[in-house]
């Protein structure tokens, strides 16, 4: 079932999305090559600690950090650890924490130092992407349509989207109904409520939309080795204008005044 939010509940949800911003600000602060993304992973946790907050994906499924860090190839679920980030990756990372009992999520996708511009475009449609499948999401139209706005978008490109990882329902749970593809029908699919809160996130591969799982049981890469982006927004659907809940307000403060 789904769990519609009150007016109280979306603010909630609003203050633990807006300290997952502000910890991604603090992770883009030292996204830099020769760090590795176990240290991007303790310095989010530290920040959400301070912020009286708890991290939402550790132990979330047994899942080891802060952070999901996923480099390169990787699309989601990359678990931080040794590895030293390098000039020209493109990184993504996603970050959750619980605040008041409410969840926020929220994921934006970086440059290590001089990305190639093929992959600089990829980040850019990516993060575009998302903003058309938020102006797809208002009330009275359906889940298909969110999809449908990422996928003509991107697709137009000559990129794919991933098919087997979608954006879902977000509350007192991490994940709730409904599930959120970024591809799709117009007109089908959940109708968009008042109350629905919903995290909008394409995956999207410069090649093809097949992924694979590593052995960790975790780490999604593209089966074709090429890179893959990831931007993520919480939202809330309301009768008026769709309200973003997350903010790239501060990480996008911090990557200009290290540009
Ligand atoms: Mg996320
Ligand atoms: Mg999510």
């Amino acid at each position: 079932m789904i769990y519609y939010k009150t007016d109280e509940e979306i603010e909630l949800i609003r203050k633990s999305s807006l300290l997952v911003g502000k910890t991604l600000a603090e992770v883009a602060r030292h996204i830099k090559p020769g760090v590795t993304t176990l240290e991007l992973d303790k310095i989010a946790e530290t920040f959400i600690r301070d912020h009286k907050a708890v991290p939402g994906f550790k132990g979330y499924g047994g899942f080891p950090g802060t952070l999901c860090v996923s480099v390169n190839d990787v699309v989601v679920h990359g678990i931080p650890g040794k590895q030293v980030l390098k000039d020209g990756d493109l990184v993504s990372v996603d970050c959750g924490a619980i605040l008041n009992g409410f969840y926020g999520d929220s994921a934006y996708s970086f440059a290590v130092g001089q990305v190639n511009e093929e992959v600089k475009l990829l980040m850019e449609r990516t993060k575009q992407s998302l903003y058309l499948g938020i102006d797809s999401a208002k009330a009275g139209k359906r889940i298909g349509d969110i999809g449908f706005g990422i996928q003509t978008y991107v697709e137009s490109f000559g990129y794919s989207v991933v098919r087997d990882l979608v954006g879902h329902g977000l509350g007192r749970n991490l994940h709730e109904k409904p599930e959120v593809p970024n591809y799709g029908k117009r007109g089908v699919g959940t109708m968009l409520q008042p109350g629905l809160v919903i995290c909008i996130e394409p995956m999207i591969n410069l090649g093809r939309k097949q992924i694979k799982q590593d052995k960790d049981g975790w780490t999604i890469r593209t089966s074709d080795g090429m890179p893959s982006a990831h931007f993520e927004h919480a939202i809330a659907i309301n009768e008026g204008k769709t309200d973003i809940l997350s903010s790239f307000e501060e990480i996008e403060k911090v990557l200009e005044s290290i540009k």
